[in-house]
């Protein structure tokens, strides 16, 4: 059938409304550009709609449910739950999790035209540096545009010898589970396996970990791993280190697992949720009829995200690691502002990482390791939240928090932390980096008491040498 071809064209094209496209586009959109965004799926991207918030929304939950089924053990606080027994009904959790999840597909939306934005809702494919067709649900638009911006984002990698299926699922179909499993075996012990882990072993499975390096959570340092890994244990989770995952069992009810000592086993599994990693997404829009340049599996970018094609631009998980939203947010506002004449380019002092487990991870900038293979000598200092008074009030003195700085001149190089919601730490140890703290900087800022963040001034004064309440 012969379609007849609408046509548009505007300053500035955004294909893929992710975390980084849509914040590229509401920039461009508030600088006067004329913006089309191109999306096939929900404004919001893998963040918003199978990422970032839903696997929140669940590890609330989880914790939530885990937390009233446990009041009464090792309970110093005198609960009592009477007689009532806690149950979980997940088809529920799901429901409420799709409706944050569609609030915040709206709150894009509403961002997007309050920006003057236009969403055109379909599949793009770029036929050149400067052209795009879009193939939805009505006739296919031919968008013409002055500068691109790629933002596609990344799709989850399979392992061949276990594709997905009904009992082979990924953190998409693990985000829209209605029954808890009564066996889960995760394979992969990164960000999502740890994330949705815990989450699933607090709703009620049995849940068993296989990894492939030699410790979990191998983006962080192994101190922070071990302390991760005790409280793995201690809510009842097995973790094979080691080891890798090859097929299912014969008879489909488990999956074989090679061990580091050489042997095979098999985890009996009603599910097994595989999260090894993202690659990015280079198919289905066209990328092979542009001309551009490949760096390590990603499309490489310089400085100011553009790609080898002049006025083509590539930001978030398409162009590299660490593939994370505020990467991809920072990314797109700083195409944006170049797009609207302003001189930018992406140097940030560090780009924080956090794993949502429990206990939480937090790290920004070098760790140890990291900064003595870099060169510098370094001072370091270490504060356990069991020497907190607000940590130890909140039943939280599992984990540390530690600043990494240069011995010669105490500039602050990275900070790390793990402990019960550290997270939210995060934006003082970014800061603390970007501004270029020295250690003296941060032991001599006046810490609200009782906070959990006073570990912070504490690993400061510690790096210095003269720590106070330890
Ligand atoms: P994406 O968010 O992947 O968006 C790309 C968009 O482009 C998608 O909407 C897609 O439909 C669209 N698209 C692709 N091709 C086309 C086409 N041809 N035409 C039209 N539209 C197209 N990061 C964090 O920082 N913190 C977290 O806590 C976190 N948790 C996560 C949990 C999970 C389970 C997962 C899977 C990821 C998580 N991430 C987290 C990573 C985060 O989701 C990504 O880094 C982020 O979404 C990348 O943003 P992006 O804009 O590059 O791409
Ligand atoms: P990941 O890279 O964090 O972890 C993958 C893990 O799988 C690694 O530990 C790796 O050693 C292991 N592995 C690889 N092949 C294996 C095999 N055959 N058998 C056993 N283990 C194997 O990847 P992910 O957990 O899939 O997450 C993907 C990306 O999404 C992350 O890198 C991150 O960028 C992003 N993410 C971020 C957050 C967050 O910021 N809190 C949360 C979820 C996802």
């Amino acid at each position: 059938m012969n379609r007849k071809k609408g046509s548009k064209s505007c300053d500035v094209l955004v294909l893929g409304a992710g975390p980084g496209g849509y914040a590229a586009a509401i920039r461009a959109g508030q600088a006067g550009l004329k913006v089309v965004i191109v999306e096939g799926e929900k404004a919001g991207g893998t963040c918003l709609n199978v990422g970032c918030i839903p696997s929140k929304a669940l590890i609330h939950a989880a914790s939530r449910f885990h937390q009233t089924k446990m009041a009464e053990r090792d309970n110093p606080f005198g609960i009592s739950l009477g007689s009532g027994s806690v149950e979980i009904d997940l088809s529920k959790t799901i429901d409420w999790k799709d409706g944050i999840v569609a609030r915040l597909n709206k709150g894009v939306e509403g961002l997007l035209k309050k920006a003057g934005v236009e969403l055109v809702t379909g599949w793009g494919r770029m036929l050149d540096g400067k052209t795009c067709e879009v193939s939805g649900k009505d006739d296919p638009v031919l968008i013409h545009a002055e500068h691109v911006i790629l933002a596609t984002g990344s799709v989850t990698t399979s392992l061949q010898s276990l594709p997905f299926g009904d009992k082979v699922i990924s953190s998409t179909e693990a985000l829209a589970l209605t029954h808890v499993p009564d066996k889960l075996v995760v394979v992969g012990g990164g960000y999502i396996g740890l994330e949705l882990g815990t989450a699933f072993a607090k709703f009620g499975s049995e849940v068993h970990v296989v990894e492939f390096a030699d410790h979990i959570l191998p983006h962080y340092d192994r101190e922070i791993g071990k302390v991760v890994l005790q409280s793995l244990k201690s809510l009842g989770v097995t973790v094979s280190t080691g080891a890798s995952a090859k097929h299912l069992s014969e008879d489909d009810s488990g999956l074989v697992v090679a061990l580091a000592d050489g042997s095979e086993e098999i985890l009996p599994a009603d599910k097994i949720l595989v999260t090894v990693g993202r690659k990015p997404r280079l198919d289905g829009w066209g990328a092979k009829s542009l001309y551009l340049t490949m760096r390590d599996g990603f499309i490489a970018i310089n400085d100011k995200c553009q790609t080898s094609m002049t006025d083509v631009y590539a930001i978030g998980d398409l162009t590299g690691e660490p593939m994370l939203a505020h990467r991809a947010i920072a990314q797109g506002e700083l195409v944006a502002d170049i797009l609207a004449g302003k001189p930018r380019r992406f140097d940030p002092a560090a780009i924080p990482a956090i794993c949502f487990t429990d206990p939480e991870v937090v790290s920004v900038g070098l760790s140890p390791d990291e900064a003595t293979s870099r060169g510098y000598e370094t001072a370091i200092g270490q504060f356990p939240f069991a020497a907190n008074g607000k940590a130890m009030a909140g039943a939280a003195e599992t984990g540390f928090v530690r600043v990494v700085a240069r011995k010669d001149n105490n500039l602050v190089l990275g900070i790390q932390a793990v402990g019960k919601g550290v997270a939210e730490l995060s934006a003082a140890f970014g800061l603390a980096l970007e501004m270029g703290a020295r250690l003296e900087d941060i032991a001599g800022t006046i810490h609200a008491h009782p906070t959990q963040g006073e570990a912070l001034q504490e690993a400061a004064l510690g790096a210095l040498g003269h720590p106070l309440h330890i």
